[in-house]
């Protein structure tokens, strides 16, 4: 399926980006004329995936973070969170709730059960030393 638009951006893991990265993802799919809820949904699964680039992807070093956003028919949204960093060993694992590697007092190890909750569909893909891509799959209904 071809998409009928489409964005990509690249920055680099500064935190301050975090934020940049959140309304680029809710601007884009605000053609889509989502709820309220459906845009906070979207800000705070990007949000959670993009954190993860800059404090595991890259923790002390900065690379880059590519967000791509796509629509197709049937207001069908896909947000792509890649970065080119540490990778993830064991991805099951890293899924379940409460699940970090982080500091503890620092990381509850539920960002990945958040972007599940509020999008219909979560893919990771990893491999240690190359890095790590997000995947989410959104639908947004037609309220016209
Ligand atoms: P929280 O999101 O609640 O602050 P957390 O980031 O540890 O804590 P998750 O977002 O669920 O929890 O991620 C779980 C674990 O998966 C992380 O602790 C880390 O080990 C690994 N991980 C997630 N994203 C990446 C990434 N982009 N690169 C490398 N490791 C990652
Ligand atoms: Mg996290």
């Amino acid at each position: 399926m071809k998409a009928i638009n489409s964005i990509r951006v690249v920055f680099p893991s500064r935190s301050a980006n975090e934020g940049f990265a959140r309304i680029t993802a809710a601007a884009f799919a605000s053609q889509l004329d989502p709820t309220v809820e459906e845009i906070s949904e979207i800000k705070t699964a990007v949000s959670e995936a993009v954190t993860n680039c800059i404090v595991h992807g890259y923790a002390d070093e900065l690379g880059n973070i590519t967000l791509q956003c796509r629509l197709y028919e049937g207001g069908k949204l896909v947000i792509v969170i890649k970065d080119k960093g540490r990778g993830i060993e064991n991805i099951e694992q890293a899924m379940e709730p409460l699940f970090t590697t982080g500091d503890t007092a620092e990381r509850s190890g539920m960002g990945f059960t958040i972007m599940e909750s509020f999008m219909d569909k979560v893919k990771v893909t990893s491999k240690p030393g190359i890095g790590t891509t997000v995947t989410f799959t959104k639908y947004i209904k037609s309220r016209g």
